[in-house]
């Protein structure tokens, strides 16, 4: 794929985080319509090289069906811009639409599908790529009607913003997938809302770690077990890729008849009905810390 930003035609913004906008767009010559991530960078012409060097990287990862595919990367008018496949939402939206307007909870079925092709995709970074994600959160789990699940956004932000990761092991990211299931499995983010980024750090490294709690009996104890075992604070005691992949919780799940497409299809034509876009939340997104 070799294309400027000329070859480009916006169709409109789709999502905003914190480095910058989401616009999808149509490359004009093929007809191909993609997410287009632009990062606002500072980086100069001989690191533009480099950061395209690395993505070469990135773009073995097109073979894993569970990653976003990645088309490619240019520079504009000092912005980077990353194009990639588009999706029809992202987790974040999506959980908020079940658990908000719909006041109910995504299926454990289809929890484990989605549980079972992040830890793949995690996995097949470390193990094919060695690249660490680092920024594990609802919202870069992407979901399309066709019943695909797919991680995105990795690996970039260390590159374009050195001073983000820290100390950082493949268990950090296990954490991170521990409170993501905790937030769309309940419909909440498992930390009272966060002030400054010092107070984050305080709760999370000083604080006892989140459980979740079985209640009302609305899980099954391989879920709640699941979850309690990313979250287990000592990081050495915290499973790696390679047990998780054992744990009943998602051993087997893929011959499970669990049918992500028609859930997927389902709540989307219900937010279609009631006018809530597929990408854009009015609350703005949790950060999660890294
Ligand atoms: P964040 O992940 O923190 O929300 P991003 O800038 O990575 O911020 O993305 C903003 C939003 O754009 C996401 O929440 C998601 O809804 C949407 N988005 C990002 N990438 C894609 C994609 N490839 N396909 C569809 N939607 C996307
Ligand atoms: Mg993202």
């Amino acid at each position: 794929y070799d294309f400027t930003a000329d070859d480009l035609q916006d169709l409109g913004e789709i999502g905003r985080g914190a480095f910058g906008a989401v616009n999808k767009m149509v490359h004009r010559k093929t007809n191909r319509v993609m997410a287009v991530k632009r990062i606002r960078s500072t980086v100069d012409e001989k690191e533009q090289k480099q950061l395209l060097m690395d993505l070469e990287v990135v773009m073995k990862s097109n073979e894993c069906v569970y990653i976003v595919q990645f088309y490619g990367a240019l520079f504009k008018e000092g912005d980077c811009w990353i194009c990639m496949e588009l999706m029809d939402t992202s987790l974040d939206k999506f959980y908020k639409f079940i658990c908000e307007r719909m006041q109910t909870r995504i299926p454990e079925t289809i929890l484990a599908k989605i549980t079972l092709a992040t830890v793949k995709a995690l996995n097949y970074l470390k193990e094919k790529l060695k690249i660490i994600h680092r920024d594990v959160k609802p919202s870069n789990i992407l979901l399309d009607r066709r019943g695909n699940i797919k991680l995105c956004d990795f690996g970039i932000s260390e590159r374009i913003d050195p001073g983000r990761a820290r100390g950082y092991d493949v268990r950090s990211d296990v954490w991170s997938l521990g409170i993501t299931l905790m937030e769309v499995a309940t419909g909440a983010f498992p930390y009272p809302r966060w002030g400054s980024v010092f107070e984050q750090l305080q709760q999370v490294v000083q604080g006892d770690p989140p459980r979740l709690t079985n209640k009302n009996n609305s899980f099954s104890n391989n879920f709640v077990h699941f979850v309690n075992t990313c979250l287990i604070k000592e990081e050495t005691q915290r499973p790696k890729y390679n047990r998780l992949l054992e744990h009943p919780f998602i051993k087997g799940i893929e011959q499970s008849r669990a049918d992500v497409a028609a859930y997927v299809c389902e709540v989307l034509d219900a937010m279609e009905r009631n006018g809530v876009s597929p990408f854009t939340t009015d609350q703005p997104a949790q950060a999660w810390v890294d």
